[in-house]
């Protein structure tokens, strides 16, 4: 088990490219990123200026903290990146993508979103159950929006699809100080001595 875990300090965020219906989802993002930005931890994301990912990215940066965007050229070149954080990696695909932002982040946080940010979720918790990383992956439930999402996973336990140690390792929370420190404290499921976080670097 991997009992040498340091602190969070950068955090990969996935959430929607729209700012959706409920106020609640912007004012989670720009509380998530303030948050970030108080603590220290720098916040990792796919590099838009648009939607949900875009009010956490400007909530981060105007609080005083690191923002690092990492988006693909075809995205970039369709002028939805953001043009003032501290730093942007721009890659060829969607799958360098997320390889990239999992080695720059301590940890994982999914606001509302669509496809996207469900892909990224599950890509996330997948790569967790096979132990190529260890890190912790959170949902912050606001107003409910992942409630069904979460009855879903219990039915695929539930139905012997998932295993319960890999269900129960998804932490989800409606508070966002309570879900950070959740994920400070986790124990990743997988007890695989050979893969640890100090050699994620050449896994993922
Ligand atoms: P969605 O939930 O479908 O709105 O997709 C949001 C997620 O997909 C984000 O976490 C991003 O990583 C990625 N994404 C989708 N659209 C964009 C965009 N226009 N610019 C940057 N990233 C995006």
């Amino acid at each position: 088990m991997d009992t040498d875990r340091k602190t969070i300090q950068a955090i990969c965020l996935f959430c929607g490219s729209s700012p959706g219906m409920d106020p609640a989802f912007k004012l989670a993002a720009t509380q998530l990123g303030t948050t970030l930005a108080h603590n220290n931890i720098r916040l990792i994301y796919g590099g838009g200026h648009v939607g949900l990912m875009g009010v956490a990215a400007d909530a981060c940066l105007s609080a005083g903290g690191e923002v690092v965007g990492v988006i693909p050229r075809k995205l970039m070149e369709k002028e939805v990146g953001h043009a003032g954080l501290t730093q942007m990696h721009v890659v060829e695909t969607m799958h360098e993508r997320k390889a990239l932002m999992t080695r720059l982040c301590d940890g994982f946080i999914a606001l509302p979103g669509g496809y996207g940010t469900l892909d990224e979720l599950f890509e996330a918790l997948t790569w967790q159950q096979l132990a190529y990383h260890l890190l912790p992956v959170g949902i912050l439930n606001v107003s409910g929006f992942f409630d069904h999402l979460v009855k879903f996973l219990d039915h695929a336990r539930d139905e012997r699809l998932l295993r319960d140690a890999h269900r129960n390792s998804l932490i989800v929370d409606t508070d966002l100080q309570k879900l950070i420190a959740r994920m400070q404290s986790f124990v990743p499921p997988n007890n695989e001595k050979w893969l640890d976080r100090a050699s994620k670097e050449s896994i993922v």
